[in-house]
């Protein structure tokens, strides 16, 4: 498929309409039927989304967005959607799993969509949101056959991550920046030219699929294994210079601090730490923007190294470099993101209220500025 690929669905045929927005696949439980037994002990964040699907009933609708051969399995890549991203006025999208090893990102995500559903049960308030208003699309698992294999890249050997046709413009750091030397060793990018890996179609079709010029919206990409505290990281990777609607996370950092005073993110550009090749929010931001359409992704990068300092033993498994380990620890990680994404939640069903323009929007860049760019 060619990346840049964008039309509305009504002037489509429907094999254009499937090149677009993705292929028609047999419905999530259909393919769990064939390997749910035996994803037990192995995958149980994709038999625990299974059930939470199962009982959220005709609140959750689920697609089937890709299929994919691993071993001797075959799993499915799943959006859930609450509301209707078609028509809503606003979209929160929330992805998870993009390296398969971090598992407790999917947790958190799915632990948040548990509480979204059990209260659309007792608020009717809550619930009406969903009517008109805005839409949850949620891909809690975006590269299920790295996470059956505990691995960061997918069964390809291929990081996600580092894996949209975008270069950075300045010194990445040495292999964890992204590298074509060999899939051997991990944040690979894949071969120059080669086609795009399925996961990665899979994210370019939802993002076709429900991103449009008249429906501004959030996402939050949640990963762990990098540094002692939670950050909150604006694009970009790929370059030092603000992002063109940095503004506009100026203004959100604002109302988050404003409403959440002793909340304990550390909330910036992803480049002041480090800078990488080929970040999928990065390209699908830039994308967005070339088309007109709002779309303002941030990454969550809880810090693992955290987790690690507090319980040593954790540093002999793989696993436990991104994951808590201890479960009073898992809990505290569960319950401590909620807040966060029910603001998130608010803030892009309000997004018109409190995103800058004018003369705001300058004053905004400067602050920008101040607080992040003043090498520059
Ligand atoms: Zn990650």
């Amino acid at each position: 498929m060619k990346y840049s690929d964008r039309d509305h669905p009504q002037n489509l045929s429907v094999s254009m309409e499937s090149a677009l927005h993705g292929p028609e696949l047999p419905d999530f439980t259909d393919v769990m039927d064939e390997c749910r037994g035996r994803l037990r002990n192995r995958l149980s964040e994709l038999i625990s989304m299974e059930q939470l699907c199962r009982q959220a009933g005709d609140l959750i609708s689920t697609r089937t967005e890709a299929l994919i051969d691993v071993k001797d399995f075959t799993l499915p890549l799943v959006s859930l959607t609450i509301g209707n991203p078609h028509t809503a006025k606003h979209c929160l999208l929330l992805t998870a799993g993009i390296h398969g090893v971090e598992r407790i990102g999917t947790q958190v995500l799915l632990a948040w969509l548990e509480t979204v559903i059990e209260r659309c049960r007792w608020d009717a308030l809550w619930r009406a949101q969903f009517n008109t208003d805005i839409a949850i699309v949620a891909v809690p698992i975006v590269n299920p056959g790295g996470m059956l294999q505990d691995s960061r890249c997918n069964p390809n050997g291929v990081d996600l991550n580092r894996h949209a046709p975008i270069d950075a413009e300045d010194k990445v750091p040495f292999l964890i920046g992204g590298q074509r030397i060999s899939k051997a060793i991990p944040w690979y990018r894949g071969k120059r030219g080669a086609e795009a890996e399925v996961e990665f179609v899979a994210l370019q079709n939802i993002i076709n699929r429900y991103c449009q010029i008249d429906r501004p919206s959030m996402l939050i990409d949640f990963h762990s294994g990098f540094g002692f505290q939670d950050q909150l990281w604006i694009p970009y990777a790929y370059r030092r210079q603000p992002i063109d609607d940095i503004a506009s996370y100026v203004a959100l950092k604002l109302l988050w601090e404003r409403n959440f005073p002793h909340h304990n993110y550390v909330f910036g550009p992803q480049a002041m730490h480090y800078l990488s090749h080929g970040d999928i929010w990065d390209y699908f931001h830039r994308q967005c923007r070339a088309d007109g359409i709002t779309l303002l992704p941030l990454t969550l990068e809880m810090g693992s190294w955290l987790w690690v300092k507090k319980h040593p033993q954790q540093l002999f498994s793989f696993a436990g470099l991104f994951n808590p380990t201890v479960p009073h620890r898992q809990a505290r990680v569960l319950r401590g993101h909620l807040l966060l994404i029910d603001f998130l939640l608010a803030a892009a069903r309000n997004i018109e209220y409190w995103q800058p323009s004018g003369e705001q929007e300058r004053e905004m860049q400067q602050m920008a500025q101040s607080l992040w760019y003043r090498q520059l």
